[in-house]
């Protein structure tokens, strides 16, 4: 039996909802950081926020202060937030200025967040990689900086530990020059990054990678032609090269975002790492649920063992 095919029957899914076709740090909010404990088995938790889309428009900044007091809310053994990609709702086709205002949108709402947040860029978070760009190649909006010094520490990439476990945020997102748009892709600098980062951490250590690109979704084949594979945009292209370097040390958890949708995916044969693909919490860009999926955020509980738990949250908001 081949690995592929060793994939496809061998994987368990679960599947909460989702649309077809919506492909599309550490930096402490400037708030005083609440009060956060372990529990007394030494595990803890964090929320995933993926595709948040935030904008001035679509009341999308009174439902991020809601997502924001729902998370605020989450137990003292919550440490931290981990945000997905997608942060506004787009810096690929729009205007310097209205990019700014939603930036403006984000940092407004996230200084209610009481715990330190680290974030993972989106191809939405990127100014002017497409080929309707809008803003120009000299602009400080243009491509990833404004997002790698404002919210990467002055990366897109980057790790940091928490609680005995390993987390390592990607930058999944890169520019086909050919045709001006994004695609899914880890460059090869990101991965002698990732080589160096694995061996420090060494084997034993449970890592939980963060990536708004998908390695892996079966969305698409769910909701059309299964023989459909997802385009350049849709995955990380060369996620089967990046999975080969992860694969032998202890990765028990990847998130992405992305295609707004809960979706886990579970290989058993393959070092036992669970893909969770995050929600949104716009829901459909703040029009609205996916296919029944609402809009919410992810609780991951990080246990001693090296094992974890996931829950999906809905935080109450009503388009
Ligand atoms: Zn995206």
């Amino acid at each position: 039996m081949s690995t592929r095919s060793s994939f496809s029957r061998r994987s368990l899914l679960g599947l909460a909802g989702g649309l077809f076709g919506l492909s599309q740090t550490r930096l402490l909010s400037n708030s005083p950081a609440a009060q956060t404990a372990p529990t007394g088995d030494g595990s803890f938790s964090f929320a995933h926020l993926t595709d948040i889309h935030v904008t001035p428009k679509l009341r999308a900044p009174e439902g991020l202060r809601l997502c924001v007091q729902a998370v605020n809310a989450l137990p003292q053994s919550t440490a931290f937030v981990l945000t997905g990609g997608d942060l506004i709702m787009d810096a690929l086709d729009e205007e310097a200025s209205y990019v700014r205002d939603q930036w403006a949108c984000f940092d407004e709402a996230m200084k209610a967040l009481r715990l330190p947040a680290h974030h993972t860029i989106g191809n939405h978070d990127i100014g002017g990689w497409s080929h309707k760009a809008l803003i120009g190649k000299n602009a400080p909006e243009y491509g990833k900086s404004y997002f790698a010094e404002k919210y990467g520490k002055g990366s897109t990439y980057r790790s940091f530990d928490h609680g005995g476990w390993h987390f390592i945020i990607l930058d999944s997102v890169a520019l086909d020059e050919s045709s001006g748009d994004y695609y899914g892709w880890i460059d090869d600098a990101q991965l002698e990054w990732l080589k160096s980062d694995l061996a420090r951490t060494g084997k034993q250590t449970p890592i939980i990678v963060s990536t708004h690109i998908p390695f892996v979704s079966v969305w698409g084949q769910l909701n059309a032609d299964p023989r459909r594979g997802e385009g350049p945009k849709g995955l990380i292209n060369n996620g089967h090269l990046v999975r080969k370097v992860l694969g032998s040390f202890n990765v028990k958890l990847v998130l992405c975002g992305h295609g707004h949708v809960s979706e886990r995916i579970e290989l058993s044969h393959y070092n036992k790492t669970t893909f969770i693909q995050g929600g949104a919490v716009c829901g459909m860009w703040w029009k609205g649920k996916v296919a029944g999926n609402p809009e919410g955020f992810g609780v991951v509980t990080c246990r001693q063992d090296g094992t974890f738990s996931y829950e999906y949250r809905d935080y109450g908001w009503v388009a």
